[in-house]
């Protein structure tokens, strides 16, 4: 989508620090980083929450996990411990409506959220 920012910068449209990247995910850096280490992990296919999960191949969840570690493992917080976390509709304060995963580490991050 071309008006969708997270769209752009998985096309490489727009600047983004992109810490790891395959065919359906890119995991870049948060511009307002909320600790040390805050990436971000999109899906390449534009889907608006976790909410429109069902509409994506069964296996794309599964392989969402897997690529979540391994951008937590190229940004050296896998064994110091990291924190997982997406935020759906307006309740939860979405800004962006492409779904994207929080990956929050590199410091003791208590009850912070
Ligand atoms: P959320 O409130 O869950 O929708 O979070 C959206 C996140 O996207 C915020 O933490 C923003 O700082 C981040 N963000 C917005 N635009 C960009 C961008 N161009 N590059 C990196 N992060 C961005």
């Amino acid at each position: 989508m071309d008006d969708c920012i997270f769209c752009r910068i998985a096309a490489g449209n727009i600047p983004a620090d992109i810490v790891l990247e395959d065919d359906s995910f890119v995991a870049f850096r948060d511009i307002h980083p909320k600790a040390p280490q805050h990436l971000l992990v999109v899906p390449r296919e534009h889907l608006l929450s976790l909410n429109d999960l069902d509409l994506w191949q069964q296996c794309e969840g599964h392989h969402l996990l897997g690529f979540i570690v391994r951008a937590a493992k190229e940004a050296g917080i896998a064994d110091s411990g990291y924190r997982v976390l997406t935020n759906v509709g307006p309740d939860a304060g979405q800004e962006v409506l492409h779904m994207h995963f929080h990956v929050l580490g590199g410091q003791d991050l208590g009850d912070f959220r």
